[in-house]
């Protein structure tokens, strides 16, 4: 579920962190407008919502790029990587990105 955008950057969409699905919006009672999952009960503010699931995006770029520098030093003699490519960290929001 992605879209090109005319300047040729992607879109993804912007999932619930426990169930995976796509965020909706809601009027809140002050006015504004939440974003978040009916179904979790899991709401919270455009900025707060786009904080989240960005630092989950760098996070999972941050593995990513553990995962390659841990496959090419495990290919090279001699060579040894430590990063760590797993995170039990939970996010709230997270992003449906091809990681
Ligand atoms: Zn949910």
């Amino acid at each position: 579920m992605s879209e090109e955008n005319s300047d040729g950057s992607e879109t993804y969409a912007i999932l619930c962190g426990e169930c995976r699905k796509g965020v909706e919006s809601r009027d809140a009672e002050d006015g504004q407008v939440e974003y978040g999952c009916s179904d979790c009960n899991n709401w919270d503010t455009r900025e707060e919502v786009l904080r989240i699931s960005k630092e989950y995006t760098t996070e999972q770029a941050q593995l990513n790029l553990n995962k390659h520098m841990k496959q090419i030093a495990s290919r090279s003699k001699g060579m040894t990587f430590s990063g760590s490519t797993t995170s039990d960290k939970k996010f709230r929001f997270v992003v449906d990105s091809p990681f």
